[in-house]
């Protein structure tokens, strides 16, 4: 009997393999974040990176840069996978991003981090840490970290599983990627989108917006390890901290829209001061300083 030729059939397969890893897990995305449909998720054309979860799922970027843009901003969702409304709520920023109908919008080139954490969000059940049991805004590279995460965790958090730290910072391919993320895009602000406390909390050099939607500015504690700690207290870029209300439910879409316009509103505020300045660079935020009460997330 005949071999028959295998090779085509290798390739054959090869390529499925590569286009099912190229394409968007949308059917998965809908069926495990609120308020997102499949439509959207399409729609709004996520861009795979070389980045790696550490159970090898893609790590998705979205850019949306007008032509014209000066300033860059990094949001990022489901940092947390036990919170998937922050997700959702990331996925129809970036369809607002790309309707550009604000004149402030106009002028930002946003990187969109939708879901950080991948492999929290499709455990079953959903699961705050990695997939190595580590709290990813514990685990950047605060100043110190090899010596307050440990004991903060002990002694604060009284050893929640939820809040461990790592063995070491940056530890995991998730902290990483987004690490150097902040460190090659070089964002002018960080807007970081978690839940379910319904508040705004806001770290790093500048004025913070008094309120996004229906979310009021409520600075708390400051955590070794934690973005807002890394970005906004030690790389001194602005973090935006947004605790939706619910982690399972996303707000309306007129809510959803609503943060959205009063982020841009607060944004316009610091780019007009950059315009008076002549000047781009996180140095504009600079001349609006408050004093700085040591806050985070
Ligand atoms: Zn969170």
């Amino acid at each position: 009997m005949p071999v028959p030729c295998l090779k085509p059939l290798l390739l054959a397969s090869l390529m499925t393999v590569q286009s099912v890893q190229a394409a968007v897990p949308c059917a998965e995305f809908a069926a495990r974040l609120p308020n997102l449909k499949r439509d959207l998720c399409e729609a709004v054309k996520l861009q795979a990176t070389a980045a790696r979860s550490v159970q090898g799922r893609t790590l998705w970027v979205r850019d949306v840069k007008p032509e014209q843009a000066t300033m860059r901003v990094l949001v990022v969702g489901a940092i947390h996978g036990d919170e998937p409304s922050s997700a959702a709520v990331a996925f129809h920023w970036i369809r607002l991003a790309g309707q550009l109908p604000f004149a402030s919008a106009q002028v930002v080139h946003w990187r969109f981090v939708p879901v950080l954490n991948p492999d929290g969000i499709f455990s079953q059940p959903p699961r705050r840490v990695n997939a190595h049991g580590v709290d990813l805004n514990r685990n950047f590279s605060t100043p110190n970290w090899d010596r307050e995460a440990r004991i903060y965790w002990e002694k604060r958090t009284r050893k929640d599983p939820r809040r461990w730290p790592g063995a070491k910072s940056l530890s995991e391919p998730e902290s990483r990627f987004l690490h150097e993320q902040i460190r090659d895009f070089k964002p002018q602000l960080i807007v970081s989108i978690h839940a379910p406390y319904g508040v705004l909390d806001f770290d790093g050099p500048a004025v913070p917006p008094k309120r996004l939607g229906s979310l009021y500015l409520h600075q708390v504690g400051i955590y070794p390890g934690s973005l807002g700690n890394y970005g906004g207290v030690h790389s001194g870029v602005p973090v935006v901290t947004i605790e939706l209300p619910n982690a399972t439910r996303t707000p309306r879409d007129a809510e959803i829209r609503q943060m959205w316009l009063d982020l841009l509103g607060w944004m316009s505020a610091r780019l007009r001061i950059q315009r008076q300045a002549k000047a781009v660079g996180p140095s504009y935020f600079e001349s609006r300083l408050v004093p700085a009460a040591p806050t985070a997330e």
